[in-house]
Protein backbone atom coordinates (compact mmCIF):
# COMPACT_ATOMS: atom_id res chain seq x y z
CA UNK A 1 0.00 0.00 0.00
CA UNK A 2 2.72 2.48 0.94
CA UNK A 3 4.62 1.53 -2.47
CA UNK A 4 1.53 2.44 -4.24
CA UNK A 5 1.33 5.92 -2.45
CA UNK A 6 4.72 6.44 -3.07
CA UNK A 7 4.48 5.92 -6.78
CA UNK A 8 1.16 7.66 -6.79
CA UNK A 9 2.16 10.86 -5.47
CA UNK A 10 5.50 11.78 -6.92
CA UNK A 11 4.23 16.13 -6.74
CA UNK A 12 3.39 15.48 -2.91
CA UNK A 13 7.24 14.18 -2.56
CA UNK A 14 9.01 16.66 -4.32
CA UNK A 15 6.81 19.39 -2.67
CA UNK A 16 7.94 18.05 1.22
CA UNK A 17 11.13 17.90 -0.23
CA UNK A 18 11.24 21.61 -1.22
CA UNK A 19 9.83 22.45 2.24
CA UNK A 20 12.23 20.74 4.69
CA UNK A 21 14.49 23.67 2.84
CA UNK A 22 12.85 26.10 5.27
CA UNK A 23 10.48 23.77 7.53
CA UNK A 24 12.09 20.82 10.15
CA UNK A 25 10.52 17.96 8.12
CA UNK A 26 8.92 19.88 5.74
CA UNK A 27 5.99 20.54 8.43
CA UNK A 28 4.68 23.56 10.53
CA UNK A 29 2.13 21.59 11.86
CA UNK A 30 2.99 18.15 13.54
CA UNK A 31 -0.38 16.51 13.13
CA UNK A 32 -0.20 16.32 9.99
CA UNK A 33 2.86 14.41 9.22
CA UNK A 34 2.95 10.71 8.60
CA UNK A 35 5.33 8.94 6.65
CA UNK A 36 6.22 8.50 3.78
CA UNK A 37 5.24 11.82 3.04
CA UNK A 38 2.10 13.72 3.64
CA UNK A 39 -0.34 14.69 0.69
CA UNK A 40 0.12 17.92 -0.48
CA UNK A 41 -3.84 19.64 -1.48
CA UNK A 42 -3.82 22.08 -4.03
CA UNK A 43 -7.59 22.86 -3.66
CA UNK A 44 -10.80 22.37 -2.91
CA UNK A 45 -14.44 22.71 -3.51
CA UNK A 46 -17.93 21.68 -1.71
CA UNK A 47 -16.49 18.24 0.10
CA UNK A 48 -13.82 17.72 -2.14
CA UNK A 49 -10.45 18.44 -2.18
CA UNK A 50 -7.58 17.83 -4.67
CA UNK A 51 -3.72 16.94 -4.23
CA UNK A 52 -1.02 18.04 -6.22
CA UNK A 53 -0.73 15.43 -8.02
CA UNK A 54 -4.40 15.74 -9.89
CA UNK A 55 -5.71 13.01 -7.79
CA UNK A 56 -9.28 13.88 -6.40
CA UNK A 57 -10.80 12.80 -2.86
CA UNK A 58 -14.22 13.38 -0.56
CA UNK A 59 -13.20 15.23 2.11
CA UNK A 60 -14.18 13.49 5.06
CA UNK A 61 -11.91 15.20 7.55
CA UNK A 62 -12.90 18.68 7.21
CA UNK A 63 -10.18 20.00 8.56
CA UNK A 64 -10.37 18.54 11.84
CA UNK A 65 -13.55 19.83 12.62
CA UNK A 66 -12.71 23.42 11.33
CA UNK A 67 -13.82 22.88 7.99
CA UNK A 68 -17.99 22.25 8.65
CA UNK A 69 -18.89 24.89 6.08
CA UNK A 70 -17.04 22.95 3.33
CA UNK A 71 -15.18 24.34 0.97
CA UNK A 72 -16.67 27.34 -1.15
CA UNK A 73 -19.55 27.73 1.29
CA UNK A 74 -21.31 30.81 -0.99
CA UNK A 75 -22.47 32.41 2.70
CA UNK A 76 -18.77 31.82 4.04
CA UNK A 77 -17.38 33.40 0.62
CA UNK A 78 -19.50 36.41 0.63
CA UNK A 79 -18.98 37.27 3.96
CA UNK A 80 -15.19 37.49 3.50
CA UNK A 81 -15.50 39.09 0.63
CA UNK A 82 -17.80 41.76 2.61
CA UNK A 83 -14.95 42.18 5.07
CA UNK A 84 -11.77 42.57 2.61
CA UNK A 85 -13.48 45.14 0.83
CA UNK A 86 -13.97 47.13 4.42
CA UNK A 87 -9.96 47.15 5.56
CA UNK A 88 -9.16 44.07 7.18
CA UNK A 89 -6.49 46.00 10.01
CA UNK A 90 -9.04 48.84 11.33
CA UNK A 91 -6.56 49.12 14.68
CA UNK A 92 -10.10 48.78 16.57
CA UNK A 93 -13.47 47.67 17.48
CA UNK A 94 -15.56 46.98 14.88
CA UNK A 95 -19.65 46.06 15.42
CA UNK A 96 -18.80 42.77 14.30
CA UNK A 97 -16.96 41.46 17.45
CA UNK A 98 -20.49 42.06 19.59
CA UNK A 99 -22.24 40.21 16.93
CA UNK A 100 -20.71 37.21 16.92
CA UNK A 101 -20.25 36.91 20.78
CA UNK A 102 -24.33 37.55 21.00
CA UNK A 103 -24.47 34.66 18.36
CA UNK A 104 -22.13 31.63 20.21
CA UNK A 105 -23.41 33.17 23.85
CA UNK A 106 -27.41 32.25 22.14
CA UNK A 107 -25.73 28.74 21.51
CA UNK A 108 -24.10 28.19 24.61
CA UNK A 109 -25.93 29.89 27.68
CA UNK A 110 -23.39 28.85 29.99
CA UNK A 111 -20.68 31.44 28.48
CA UNK A 112 -22.05 34.35 29.93
CA UNK A 113 -19.66 36.49 29.05
CA UNK A 114 -16.78 35.04 26.37
CA UNK A 115 -13.35 36.46 24.89
CA UNK A 116 -12.04 35.95 21.52
CA UNK A 117 -8.42 34.56 20.79
CA UNK A 118 -6.98 32.95 17.73
CA UNK A 119 -6.86 29.48 18.46
CA UNK A 120 -8.44 26.88 20.40
CA UNK A 121 -4.88 26.46 22.34
CA UNK A 122 -4.77 30.23 23.51
CA UNK A 123 -8.84 30.13 24.56
CA UNK A 124 -7.31 26.82 26.83
CA UNK A 125 -4.59 28.74 27.77
CA UNK A 126 -6.64 31.87 28.68
CA UNK A 127 -9.65 29.92 30.38
CA UNK A 128 -6.90 28.35 32.87
CA UNK A 129 -5.45 31.69 33.82
CA UNK A 130 -8.99 32.72 34.72
CA UNK A 131 -9.72 29.58 36.51
CA UNK A 132 -6.71 30.70 38.32
CA UNK A 133 -7.13 33.81 38.77
CA UNK A 134 -10.41 33.44 40.16
CA UNK A 135 -9.99 30.75 42.80
CA UNK A 136 -6.60 31.92 43.73
CA UNK A 137 -5.21 28.28 43.34
CA UNK A 138 -2.35 26.25 41.26
CA UNK A 139 -3.78 23.06 40.54
CA UNK A 140 -5.33 22.45 37.60
CA UNK A 141 -6.72 17.88 36.66
CA UNK A 142 -6.43 17.17 33.36
CA UNK A 143 -7.13 13.43 31.78
CA UNK A 144 -4.38 11.08 29.99
CA UNK A 145 -4.64 11.16 26.19
CA UNK A 146 -6.44 14.40 26.24
CA UNK A 147 -5.69 17.28 23.74
CA UNK A 148 -6.11 20.64 24.48
CA UNK A 149 -3.57 22.58 21.80
CA UNK A 150 0.23 21.85 21.01
CA UNK A 151 1.53 23.16 24.69
CA UNK A 152 -1.45 21.19 26.63
CA UNK A 153 -1.25 17.52 25.11
CA UNK A 154 -1.93 14.46 27.48
CA UNK A 155 -0.98 11.37 25.55
CA UNK A 156 0.89 9.05 27.41
CA UNK A 157 1.14 11.16 30.48
CA UNK A 158 2.48 14.73 28.56
CA UNK A 159 4.60 16.42 26.36
CA UNK A 160 7.86 17.94 27.02
CA UNK A 161 6.74 21.45 25.16
CA UNK A 162 3.57 21.73 27.79
CA UNK A 163 3.31 24.90 29.95
CA UNK A 164 4.46 24.72 33.06
CA UNK A 165 1.33 24.74 34.60
CA UNK A 166 0.92 21.97 37.98
CA UNK A 167 -1.11 20.05 36.25
CA UNK A 168 -2.29 16.53 38.12
CA UNK A 169 -3.36 13.43 36.03
CA UNK A 170 -6.64 11.42 36.27
CA UNK A 171 -8.04 8.99 34.31
CA UNK A 172 -10.67 9.46 31.61
CA UNK A 173 -14.15 7.98 32.61
CA UNK A 174 -12.62 7.21 35.70
CA UNK A 175 -14.95 8.61 38.61
CA UNK A 176 -12.15 7.03 41.19
CA UNK A 177 -9.42 8.57 39.96
CA UNK A 178 -10.49 11.66 39.97
CA UNK A 179 -12.00 11.49 43.40
CA UNK A 180 -8.93 10.13 44.57
CA UNK A 181 -6.86 13.87 43.29
CA UNK A 182 -9.65 15.76 44.66
CA UNK A 183 -9.57 14.46 48.10
CA UNK A 184 -5.45 14.62 47.97
CA UNK A 185 -5.44 18.07 46.24
CA UNK A 186 -8.65 19.88 46.57
CA UNK A 187 -7.63 23.21 48.31
CA UNK A 188 -5.53 23.69 45.96
CA UNK A 189 -7.40 22.99 42.61
CA UNK A 190 -8.09 25.94 40.24
CA UNK A 191 -9.54 23.81 37.54
CA UNK A 192 -10.89 20.15 36.31
CA UNK A 193 -10.42 20.40 32.73
CA UNK A 194 -11.76 17.99 30.08
CA UNK A 195 -13.24 17.38 26.84
CA UNK A 196 -16.86 15.92 27.03
CA UNK A 197 -15.70 13.27 24.27
CA UNK A 198 -11.72 13.18 23.91
CA UNK A 199 -11.21 14.28 20.21
CA UNK A 200 -7.20 13.88 19.40
CA UNK A 201 -7.65 10.91 21.79
CA UNK A 202 -9.86 8.91 19.61
CA UNK A 203 -13.49 10.25 19.99
CA UNK A 204 -14.12 8.51 23.28
CA UNK A 205 -17.13 10.05 24.35
CA UNK A 206 -17.59 10.67 27.75
CA UNK A 207 -20.10 8.95 29.96
CA UNK A 208 -22.60 10.88 31.03
CA UNK A 209 -22.28 9.85 34.10
CA UNK A 210 -18.44 10.61 34.45
CA UNK A 211 -19.03 14.24 33.39
CA UNK A 212 -21.69 14.67 35.67
CA UNK A 213 -19.79 12.95 38.51
CA UNK A 214 -16.98 15.99 37.28
CA UNK A 215 -19.25 18.60 37.61
CA UNK A 216 -20.16 17.67 41.38
CA UNK A 217 -16.54 17.32 42.71
CA UNK A 218 -15.09 20.25 41.03
CA UNK A 219 -18.49 22.23 43.52
CA UNK A 220 -17.50 20.12 46.35
CA UNK A 221 -13.59 21.14 46.18
CA UNK A 222 -14.53 24.86 45.16
CA UNK A 223 -12.73 24.23 41.22
CA UNK A 224 -13.78 25.46 38.31
CA UNK A 225 -15.16 22.49 35.57
CA UNK A 226 -13.90 23.79 32.44
CA UNK A 227 -15.17 21.60 29.46
CA UNK A 228 -13.10 22.11 26.08
CA UNK A 229 -15.58 21.54 23.35
CA UNK A 230 -13.11 22.75 20.71
CA UNK A 231 -14.08 19.55 19.20
CA UNK A 232 -17.87 19.01 20.14
CA UNK A 233 -19.09 22.27 20.72
CA UNK A 234 -20.71 20.84 17.06
CA UNK A 235 -22.58 17.80 18.61
CA UNK A 236 -25.30 19.65 19.03
CA UNK A 237 -26.88 23.47 18.65
CA UNK A 238 -25.40 24.09 22.04
CA UNK A 239 -22.42 21.60 22.30
CA UNK A 240 -22.04 19.02 24.59
CA UNK A 241 -23.28 20.59 27.59
CA UNK A 242 -26.20 21.15 26.01
CA UNK A 243 -26.99 17.37 25.19
CA UNK A 244 -26.29 16.45 28.74
CA UNK A 245 -27.62 19.19 31.11
CA UNK A 246 -24.10 19.75 32.44
CA UNK A 247 -23.54 23.74 32.62
CA UNK A 248 -19.28 24.14 33.24
CA UNK A 249 -18.09 26.65 34.77
CA UNK A 250 -15.97 27.84 31.66
CA UNK A 251 -16.38 26.66 28.07
CA UNK A 252 -13.67 26.83 25.73
CA UNK A 253 -14.52 26.56 21.68
CA UNK A 254 -13.29 27.39 18.33
CA UNK A 255 -12.57 25.80 14.88
CA UNK A 256 -16.04 25.90 12.71
CA UNK A 257 -17.01 28.73 14.72
CA UNK A 258 -14.91 31.25 13.08
CA UNK A 259 -16.41 30.52 9.72
CA UNK A 260 -13.35 27.97 8.95
CA UNK A 261 -10.69 31.20 9.96
CA UNK A 262 -8.12 31.38 12.85
CA UNK A 263 -10.45 31.30 16.07
CA UNK A 264 -10.69 30.34 19.48
CA UNK A 265 -13.38 31.15 22.44
CA UNK A 266 -13.12 30.61 25.76
CA UNK A 267 -16.05 32.37 28.15
CA UNK A 268 -18.41 31.26 31.12
CA UNK A 269 -19.44 32.50 34.48
CA UNK A 270 -20.15 36.30 34.56
CA UNK A 271 -17.99 36.37 37.84
CA UNK A 272 -14.99 34.61 36.84
CA UNK A 273 -15.09 36.64 33.82
CA UNK A 274 -15.44 40.13 34.19
CA UNK A 275 -12.07 40.14 35.46
CA UNK A 276 -11.08 40.77 32.02
CA UNK A 277 -13.10 43.70 32.35
CA UNK A 278 -10.49 46.53 31.89
CA UNK A 279 -11.65 49.07 33.99
CA UNK A 280 -11.26 47.33 36.77
CA UNK A 281 -8.14 47.88 39.22
CA UNK A 282 -7.28 43.59 39.29
CA UNK A 283 -7.94 43.32 35.78
CA UNK A 284 -6.32 40.42 34.17
CA UNK A 285 -4.82 41.66 30.85
CA UNK A 286 -5.91 39.78 27.53
CA UNK A 287 -4.31 41.03 24.39
CA UNK A 288 -4.07 39.75 21.13
CA UNK A 289 -3.38 41.41 17.49
CA UNK A 290 -6.18 38.96 15.86
CA UNK A 291 -8.14 38.65 18.55
CA UNK A 292 -11.32 40.26 16.88
CA UNK A 293 -9.67 40.14 13.22
CA UNK A 294 -12.73 40.97 11.12
CA UNK A 295 -12.44 37.89 8.83
CA UNK A 296 -13.05 35.72 11.78
CA UNK A 297 -15.40 37.82 13.12
CA UNK A 298 -17.51 38.23 9.77
CA UNK A 299 -17.13 34.10 8.45
CA UNK A 300 -18.21 32.86 12.27
CA UNK A 301 -20.97 35.74 12.13
CA UNK A 302 -22.33 34.51 8.82
CA UNK A 303 -22.37 30.67 9.30
CA UNK A 304 -23.77 30.91 12.59
CA UNK A 305 -26.17 33.19 11.93
CA UNK A 306 -27.06 32.65 8.13
CA UNK A 307 -26.39 28.77 7.95
CA UNK A 308 -26.29 26.73 11.52
CA UNK A 309 -29.47 26.21 12.24
CA UNK A 310 -30.50 23.69 14.72
CA UNK A 311 -31.61 21.77 12.53
CA UNK A 312 -28.99 21.97 10.04
CA UNK A 313 -26.78 20.60 13.34
CA UNK A 314 -28.80 18.17 14.14
CA UNK A 315 -29.29 16.86 10.39
CA UNK A 316 -25.38 17.03 10.06
CA UNK A 317 -25.17 14.83 13.43
CA UNK A 318 -27.94 12.30 12.52
CA UNK A 319 -26.25 11.96 8.86
CA UNK A 320 -22.97 11.28 10.70
CA UNK A 321 -24.55 8.36 13.49
CA UNK A 322 -25.88 6.66 10.72
CA UNK A 323 -22.51 6.88 8.70
CA UNK A 324 -20.75 5.26 11.60
CA UNK A 325 -23.31 2.60 11.98
CA UNK A 326 -22.67 1.66 8.68
CA UNK A 327 -18.83 1.89 8.79
CA UNK A 328 -19.51 -0.68 11.83
CA UNK A 329 -21.36 -3.11 9.76
CA UNK A 330 -18.62 -3.30 7.41
CA UNK A 331 -16.60 -4.78 10.01
CA UNK A 332 -18.86 -7.02 11.41
CA UNK A 333 -19.63 -8.14 8.03
CA UNK A 334 -16.18 -9.28 7.29
CA UNK A 335 -15.82 -10.58 10.69
CA UNK A 336 -13.08 -7.70 11.52
CA UNK A 337 -12.23 -6.69 14.88
CA UNK A 338 -12.10 -2.85 13.82
CA UNK A 339 -14.75 -0.34 14.79
CA UNK A 340 -15.34 3.54 14.52
CA UNK A 341 -15.88 4.96 18.12
CA UNK A 342 -17.61 8.73 17.98
CA UNK A 343 -21.03 11.03 18.41
CA UNK A 344 -22.87 11.87 15.64
CA UNK A 345 -20.68 13.74 13.02
CA UNK A 346 -17.46 12.97 14.23
CA UNK A 347 -15.71 9.64 14.66
CA UNK A 348 -12.20 7.65 14.91
CA UNK A 349 -11.50 4.33 13.18
CA UNK A 350 -9.66 1.69 15.93
CA UNK A 351 -8.23 -1.69 15.40
CA UNK A 352 -10.73 -2.65 17.84
CA UNK A 353 -14.43 -3.68 17.33
CA UNK A 354 -14.40 -2.18 21.06
CA UNK A 355 -15.64 -1.23 23.74
CA UNK A 356 -13.25 1.97 23.91
CA UNK A 357 -14.29 3.59 27.39
CA UNK A 358 -10.08 5.48 27.48
CA UNK A 359 -7.05 5.24 25.93
CA UNK A 360 -5.90 2.24 27.59
CA UNK A 361 -8.13 0.29 25.85
CA UNK A 362 -6.42 1.66 22.34
CA UNK A 363 -2.94 0.17 23.92
CA UNK A 364 -1.96 -2.67 21.87
CA UNK A 365 -4.36 -2.66 19.12
CA UNK A 366 -3.06 -3.22 15.47
CA UNK A 367 -1.33 0.62 14.39
CA UNK A 368 -0.61 -1.12 10.61
CA UNK A 369 -4.34 -1.76 10.30
CA UNK A 370 -4.94 1.50 10.57
CA UNK A 371 -2.46 2.27 8.27
CA UNK A 372 -3.64 -0.14 5.66
CA UNK A 373 -7.13 1.19 5.33
CA UNK A 374 -5.70 4.75 5.34
CA UNK A 375 -3.81 4.61 2.49
CA UNK A 376 -6.42 1.53 1.29
CA UNK A 377 -9.29 4.82 1.39
CA UNK A 378 -6.91 7.25 -0.34
CA UNK A 379 -6.91 5.22 -3.51
CA UNK A 380 -10.54 5.00 -3.45
CA UNK A 381 -11.17 8.36 -3.17
CA UNK A 382 -11.50 9.15 0.22
CA UNK A 383 -9.65 11.46 2.23
CA UNK A 384 -9.75 11.32 6.29
CA UNK A 385 -6.81 11.89 9.22
CA UNK A 386 -4.34 9.61 9.18
CA UNK A 387 -4.63 8.59 12.83
CA UNK A 388 -8.37 7.52 11.78
CA UNK A 389 -10.78 11.00 12.75
CA UNK A 390 -13.35 11.87 10.43
CA UNK A 391 -15.29 15.17 10.42
CA UNK A 392 -18.37 15.68 8.45
CA UNK A 393 -18.98 19.04 6.75
CA UNK A 394 -22.04 20.13 5.51
CA UNK A 395 -21.61 19.69 1.70
CA UNK A 396 -21.26 15.66 2.47
CA UNK A 397 -24.63 14.17 1.31
CA UNK A 398 -26.13 11.04 0.91
CA UNK A 399 -24.31 10.18 -2.13
CA UNK A 400 -20.54 10.74 -0.52
CA UNK A 401 -21.89 8.43 2.47
CA UNK A 402 -23.20 5.86 0.22
CA UNK A 403 -19.50 6.05 -1.61
CA UNK A 404 -17.82 6.24 1.58
CA UNK A 405 -19.65 3.28 2.89
CA UNK A 406 -18.57 1.38 -0.32
CA UNK A 407 -14.62 2.35 -0.10
CA UNK A 408 -14.39 0.92 3.00
CA UNK A 409 -16.01 -2.23 1.84
CA UNK A 410 -13.93 -2.30 -1.02
CA UNK A 411 -10.42 -2.15 1.04
CA UNK A 412 -11.62 -4.34 3.87
CA UNK A 413 -12.23 -7.34 1.66
CA UNK A 414 -9.40 -5.95 -0.22
CA UNK A 415 -7.40 -6.57 3.10
CA UNK A 416 -9.26 -9.16 5.16
CA UNK A 417 -6.36 -11.56 5.27
CA UNK A 418 -4.19 -9.56 6.96
CA UNK A 419 -6.99 -7.55 9.23
CA UNK A 420 -7.67 -7.80 12.90
N1 LIG B 1 -8.83 21.37 22.19
C1 LIG B 1 -9.28 20.35 21.47
C2 LIG B 1 -10.26 19.39 22.09
C3 LIG B 1 -8.86 20.19 20.14
O1 LIG B 1 -9.30 19.16 19.43
C4 LIG B 1 -7.96 21.14 19.59
C5 LIG B 1 -7.47 21.04 18.16
N2 LIG B 1 -7.62 19.87 17.50
C6 LIG B 1 -7.53 22.18 20.39
C7 LIG B 1 -7.99 22.28 21.68
C8 LIG B 1 -6.57 23.20 19.88
O2 LIG B 1 -7.19 24.03 18.95
P1 LIG B 1 -6.28 24.82 17.89
O3 LIG B 1 -5.73 23.80 16.96
O4 LIG B 1 -7.23 25.78 17.24
O5 LIG B 1 -5.23 25.51 18.67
Amino acid sequence: AVENYRARNPRSAALLAEAEQSLPGGNTRSVLFHGPFPLSMARGEGCRVWDADGHAYIDALGEFTAGLYGHSHPVILAAIQEALAGGINLSSHTAREARLAQEIRRRFPSMELLRFANSGTEANLLALAAAKAHTGRSKVIVFDGAYHGGVLTFAGGGSPMNVPHAFVLARYNDVDSVRTLVAEHGPDIAAILVEPMLGAGGCIPGEPGFLQALRTLADECGAMLVFDEVMTSRLSFGGRQALLSIRPDLTTAGKYLGGGMSFGVFGGRRDVMERFDPRRPDALAHAGTFNNNVLSMAAGHAGLSQVLTAEVVQALNARGEQLRERFNAVFAQHGVDMGFTGIGSLMTLHATAGPVRSPADLQGTDGRAKDLLFFGLLEEGVFMARRGLIALSLPVGDAECDALVAALDAVVARHRAVLP
